[in-house]
């Protein structure tokens, strides 16, 4: 594969965080990049809280195609922004900006979150529809928004919340509750309790941990309690990436259960980022395959260096 030389015409995008410097985004995005023999490079950009509007507004004036957004910023950049999505107007977060300008030369800065149709891909990816499912999802986090605005917006029967901290649970229920919602609620929240969630889990199809739990360092813990096996009929997503093996993941895999990593819904939110950034007619399988497989060798090579962020990018 020929990298194309840097010159006046390179186009740029990025990521914005803080910390931003073991996010994989940059070594996935460039070698997608190079294979579909763009002459674009992908930036991690370290930006400080209270930082971002001169850094968006920046990029905008720099004349960069994007970026993606992530922790502390996605919340953040919503003020700057000309045009909000759907998925990113109703979750309070964006993780990918598209910046462009009209034939007057006025920027304009639209921005999506790539991270609902990243998960819902990589679910059926994994051979599991939510539509009609039942799923116990844990944590109420922003990874755990996008995954619960997902599983409603793709038509799962029953969405049940458990958090440690139950109230930011119930808050995440009460804001992503559809407005439509009938007599039996669809979306539950409660306090995460081993029992509580071997009785939720009991009666769903799908268990996602959208926890910190199980993420390099603290490698050994799990969500789930040692001493119950997995029910088998599960379908296990954990976000958690690093390691791609987590501890619930042996769990789910030990009791027969279907286990899927968090590398799915990475490497996909990022190929759509992508999409949206080239106006060629990308197929978002290939390019996701082709980043999923970047990630996976950068992670295998070495699981450690990507210790201190915990965010998706
Ligand atoms: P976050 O906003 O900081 O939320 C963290 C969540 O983890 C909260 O619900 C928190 O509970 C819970 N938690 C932390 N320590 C815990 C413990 N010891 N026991 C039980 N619960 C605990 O983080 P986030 O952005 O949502 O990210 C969550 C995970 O998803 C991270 O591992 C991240 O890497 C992963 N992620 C992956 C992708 C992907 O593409 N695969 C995308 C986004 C995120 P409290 O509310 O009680 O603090």
């Amino acid at each position: 594969m020929t990298r194309a030389p840097i010159d006046a015409r390179t186009r740029l995008v990025g990521v914005i965080g803080w910390p931003i410097e073991h996010s994989l985004s940059p070594a996935m995005h460039n070698a997608a990049l190079a294979a579909l023999g763009l002459n674009w490079r992908y930036v991690a950009m370290p930006v400080r809280p209270g930082e971002v509007t001169a850094a968006v507004r920046g990029m905008a004036a720099l004349g960069f195609r994007g970026c993606n957004v992530t922790v502390p910023h996605k919340a953040a950049v919503l003020a700057e922004l000309d045009a909000v999505a759907r998925d990113a107007a109703v979750l309070g977060a964006a993780n990918t900006l598209v910046m462009s300008r009209d034939a007057g030369g006025c920027r304009h800065i639209a921005g999506h979150n790539t991270d609902v149709a990243g998960f819902l891909g990589a679910l059926r990816a994994g051979g599991c529809a939510p539509q009609g499912r039942e799923a116990v999802v844990v944590g109420a986090g922003g990874a755990a928004r996008a995954v619960v605005y997902g599983l409603l917006w793709a038509g799962a029967a029953r969405v049940t919340v458990l958090n440690r901290t139950p109230a930011r649970a119930e808050r995440l229920a009460m804001e992503l509750t559809p407005p439509q919602a009938e007599a039996i609620p669809p979306l539950e929240a409660g306090a995460l309790t081993p029992a509580a969630l071997v009785e939720a889990a009991q009666g769903a199809d799908l268990l996602v941990n959208a926890t910190t739990v199980g993420m390099w360092p603290q490698v050994d813990g799990s969500v789930w309690p040692e001493d119950v096996p997995v029910p088998a009929h599960l379908t296990v997503y954990d976000l958690v990436y690093n390691p791609l093996e987590t501890r619930l993941l042996r769990q789910a895999r030990a009791a027969g259960a279907r286990a899927l990593d968090g590398l799915g819904m990475l490497a996909r939110q990022g190929a759509l980022a992508l999409d949206r950034w080239t106006d060629a007619a990308l197929d978002v399988d290939a390019v996701t395959a082709q980043m999923e497989e970047t990630c996976r060798r950068a992670i295998g090579a070495s699981p450690r260096a990507r210790r201190a962020n915990p965010s998706t990018s």
